[in-house]
């Protein structure tokens, strides 16, 4: 069973003040920011000032987009961490009767992220959970360069960290049909073309993301070597998406 609220919103009313009904006891996955603070939807505003209490994955970076909105909900730390300890205390603060929304600090709960154990574990109990989709990178990302003949996307998350795991997943992917959707961070980005072009071949092309929704954002498509030397002279900081395109799946662009 879906938590559901107590009355349809108004337009309105959705985003703001206190007229908003009370939520019903429940988990509320709550999707926020990628970058742009005001990529947030009137029912996740709604949800986030309502809640009893807003489950953060950082309450530091949530705290800055709460002000935005002028939101004083209690922030409690829920992060890969301590996401198993705390399920007991979410079981119980939903029997109490409160709603509780689970934000991470980018994206979508439970996409890389935490928010898939609380979620299980609630609906275990037999409470009640629920969804505020919102922004994720992983969509932005494909609906920037995903694939044009329709053959959907396959997502990966992030690869180890291991250079021999690493490589090794990549030899599995090689064959994949599909447009192979990565998350990466900086630091390894370019080590991930070099693995790129030694395991999957040089004409390989691939689509990167990086800074989605930001000031910077920025995509550029093409083979490991073509990206390498984009990155010479452009900047490397910030956070990355990449597509893996399927071997001579992609038109040049
Ligand atoms: N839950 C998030 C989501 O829904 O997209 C993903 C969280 S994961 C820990 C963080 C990774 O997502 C980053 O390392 C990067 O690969 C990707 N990412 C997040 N924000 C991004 C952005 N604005 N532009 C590009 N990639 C981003």
């Amino acid at each position: 069973m879906a938590a559901s609220e107590a009355a349809p919103p108004t337009a309105s009313a959705a985003g703001g003040a206190s007229s908003a009904p009370p939520l019903q006891p429940g988990l509320y996955l709550v999707g926020t920011p990628i970058g742009n603070l005001e990529d947030i939807t009137l029912r996740a505003l709604r949800v986030l000032r309502t809640a009893s209490c807003i489950l953060a994955e950082d309450t530091r970076r949530t705290r800055i987009l709460l002000e935005r909105h002028g939101i004083t909900t209690p922030l409690i730390s829920c992060h890969k961490f301590n996401e198993r300890a705390r399920e007991e205390e979410i079981l119980r603060r939903i029997h109490e009767g409160q709603a509780l929304a689970l934000v991470t600090d980018a994206g979508m709960p439970g996409i890389s992220d935490p928010g898939a154990r609380a979620a299980s574990a609630v609906r275990r109990a037999g409470a009640c959970v629920t969804v505020i989709p919102g922004p994720c990178a992983l969509t932005a990302a494909i609906a920037l360069g995903g694939s044009v003949d329709g053959r959907g996307f396959r997502f990966e998350g992030f690869l180890d960290h291991k250079t021999a795991a690493r490589r090794r997943r990549l030899r599995e992917l090689a064959a994949e049909p599909q447009t192979v959707a990565l998350y990466e961070s900086p630091y390894r980005i370019l080590k991930l073309l070099t693995e790129v072009e030694e395991e999957l071949g040089p004409e390989r092309r691939l689509f990167i993301a990086r800074e989605l929704t930001k000031k910077f954002e920025e995509t550029v498509t093409g083979t490991p070597a073509e990206l390498r030397r984009h990155y010479e002279t452009h900047s490397l900081k910030g956070e990355f998406v990449v597509l893996l395109y399927p071997a001579g799946g992609e038109e040049k662009s």
